[in-house]
């Protein structure tokens, strides 16, 4: 079921390298290795590393006239798009998605975060600045260039195996830059996939590089003296060591983390939207997302009306293999995330959470657990403090909005929230008290490559996707010419 033209082991420079151990891919459908890949090494941690400074210092991509970077860009969207049921069915086996919607969302956004980057590769450009310096003619001309960092490394989770190495490599490229790629050890044979294909509509080699292996891998990538920029995707535990490397090497990070989305439901909501909407921010991926809207905060008065009619629609959702068209949720990526999950909704009934749906995991071999609904969850329990990532609501109630607002930011993560209200003012004036890089106004989980995407608090660093996706592997050099006919003496 792999497709021929995809890797298994290390990408460096355009060739397929051994790597020092394999590295078993199992389908969390099923539990069954469907492949193996050979993983990177520290040799081979080291050569990717070389062949990007290479690739970045001969210019074989920076040097590339803008608008036919700009067609190589496009073509590898089109390539996306060619490829969309190969990629569907690697991505469902890989990690567990829903084929058809690895097939019909993942594919087809990772396609237009390329197509998004290819218009911006021809915007990289500086500025002309006028100059105040005490006591001298100010006879200059400075102007500002924009550099592509140096070689940059990209590290990624499983959840959206194509997406989230995409969100990077696509930003990374319109800036001119040369990267290596670590992705996830769960999902390593999508990544592969994109650098091929990258390589096809014309990247050339050395300029994308791909390690795949575990976390020793990242640990070595983020360590690696010729590494200038980190841009990691992850969990918050493990951002911060990435920051306390990155903070060793003075390297510039940016860290997309997890989160603990709030969506709050006011008395003057449209309930079945909410209703709608959260069921959307809760089990997508089955809660596999870092922006899930899972900790649902609900106005007293429309409490009841909103768990009886949340409770019998995610009653109706349908778990099943990533390949079954019919599945609403799939597994969870491996088996220990099933007890993870266990355990916070065990610790959350005694401490006094009631259960209305699910709560246990489902009958193997894959790694499938019930669609859960939690009521009466206070906020000092883990269900609603710590990211689950699996299909669990956590519903809460509250009184008045500034109980409502400080119920949402009661988390040490500021990913996203969401707001259900029919009034402009409260929606706008909740809105700016919230501490989350995203909110959703009577929507939830909207993403487009336009616009940038990022947390505050816990939940990151930095932005990725639109223009400010670009600007994070864009340095700022100013040149200055003197234009006096005698110019000024200082000593
Ligand atoms: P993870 O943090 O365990 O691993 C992420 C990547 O980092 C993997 O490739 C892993 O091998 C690597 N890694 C592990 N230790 C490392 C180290 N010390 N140095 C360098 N690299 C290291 O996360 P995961 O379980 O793969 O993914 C789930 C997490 O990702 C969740 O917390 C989720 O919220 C987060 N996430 C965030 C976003 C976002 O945009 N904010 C998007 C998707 C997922």
């Amino acid at each position: 079921m792999i497709p021929v033209w995809v890797p298994d082991g290390p990408w460096i420079d355009g060739v397929r390298h051994a790597g020092a151990m394999t590295l078993d891919v199992a389908s969390p459908s099923d539990g069954a290795v469907f492949a193996t890949v050979g993983a990177a090494g520290p040799p081979d941690v080291h050569r990717a590393v070389t062949a990007a400074e290479t690739a970045f210092h001969d210019r074989r991509w920076r040097g590339i006239p803008v608008l036919e970077r700009q067609r190589v860009l496009g073509r590898a969207a089109e390539a996306l798009r060619a490829h969309d049921g190969e990629l569907g069915r690697l991505i469902a086996h890989e990690m567990g998605m829903p084929e058809t919607a690895a097939r019909y969302v993942e594919v087809p956004y990772a396609a237009g975060v390329l197509d998004y980057y290819a218009g911006l590769v021809a915007s990289v450009g500086g500025e002309t600045l006028p100059v105040d310096i005490p006591g001298v003619d100010p006879a200059f001309h400075v102007f500002t260039t924009r550099r592509p960092v140096e070689v940059a490394a990209l590290i990624t989770p499983w959840n959206f195996p194509l997406l989230l190495p995409v969100w990077k490599v696509a930003a990374a490229l319109a800036a001119g830059t040369a990267v290596v790629l670590k992705p996830a050890p769960e999902a390593p044979l999508t990544a592969l996939a994109l650098v091929a294909l990258l390589e096809s509509a014309g990247v050339p080699p050395g300029v994308v590089n791909v390690l795949p292996g575990g976390d020793d891998v990242g640990a070595a990538l983020c360590a690696h003296p010729g590494v200038r920029h980190i841009s990691f995707t992850g969990s918050t535990a493990v951002g911060r060591e990435v920051a306390a490397q990155a903070g060793q090497g003075l390297k510039r990070v940016q860290l997309e983390l997890g989160g603990k989305s709030p969506a709050l439901v006011f008395a003057d909501a449209d309930l079945d939207n909410a209703v709608s909407q959260c069921l959307f921010g809760v089990y997508f991926n089955s809660g596999q997302v870092c922006q899930a809207a899972s900790r649902i905060l609900v106005h007293q008065s429309q409490y009841d009306a909103f768990l009886e009619q949340f409770t019998a629609r995610a009653q109706a959702l349908r778990v099943g293999a990533a390949t079954d068209p019919d599945t609403d949720l799939g597994p969870l990526v491996r088996a220990s995330q099933l007890t993870v999950i266990q355990d916070h909704v065990d610790h959350a009934l005694a401490g006094g959470a009631r259960c209305l749906l699910g709560g246990h995991p489902l009958p193997g071999p894959g790694y499938f657990y019930a669609p859960t609904v939690l009521a009466d969850v206070s906020p000092e329990l883990s269900a609603f403090q710590e990211e689950l990532f699996g299909p669990v609501a956590v519903v809460t109630p509250f009184a008045t909005d500034p109980e409502g607002v400080a119920l949402a930011n009661a988390t040490p993560y500021g990913l996203a929230a969401a707001v259900f209200t029919r009034h402009l003012r409260r929606a706008l004036s909740i809105s700016g008290e919230l501490a989350a890089g995203t909110v959703w106004i009577n929507t939830s989980q909207m993403q487009s490559p336009t616009v940038p995407f990022g947390g505050m608090k816990a939940s990151g660093w930095g932005r990725e996707l639109g223009r400010a996706g670009l600007e994070e592997f864009l340095d700022t050099q100013a040149t200055w010419i003197d234009l006096h006919e005698a110019p000024p003496t200082y000593f």
